[in-house]
């Protein structure tokens, strides 16, 4: 399967890795659309969250976990940040390997473009 995103989690394209641990991965965004622009992503590889079923309720569940350590680690737990996932085409999914954004350090806007 050729998923960028499997190849970065294999090391075969480098990343900045922010956190790691047997189940996901968390790196910089390579085109940032706020200050801080992380990516977490399951190391197990689903399309779209449609793929993710109730077996996967926990690692969701872990998904989150991460992503508020990284915000309270990064000074953002009482600032704010966004989290956001795309799904298909129309909410604008260009990498079909499932990613939730972590978005931080810029005043957000709504409703979302
Ligand atoms: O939600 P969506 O699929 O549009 O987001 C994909 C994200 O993956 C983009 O923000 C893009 O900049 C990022 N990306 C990346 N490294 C790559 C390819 C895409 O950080 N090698």
């Amino acid at each position: 399967m050729n998923c960028v995103f499997c190849r970065i989690i294999k090391k075969e394209i480098p990343s900045k890795i922010v956190y790691e641990d047997d189940l996901v991965l968390a790196f910089e965004d390579i085109a940032p659309q706020a200050p801080v622009h992380i990516l977490v992503i399951p190391k197990k590889h689903y399309s779209t969250v449609l793929e993710m079923k109730e077996e996967e309720k926990e690692l969701i569940g872990h998904i989150f976990m991460v992503i508020n350590k990284i915000a309270r680690e990064k000074g953002f737990d009482e600032r704010g940040f966004r989290v956001v996932v795309n799904c298909n085409p129309e909410a604008g999914q260009t990498v079909y390997h499932v990613h939730f954004h972590l978005l931080a350090g810029r005043q957000m806007h709504w409703p979302p473009g």
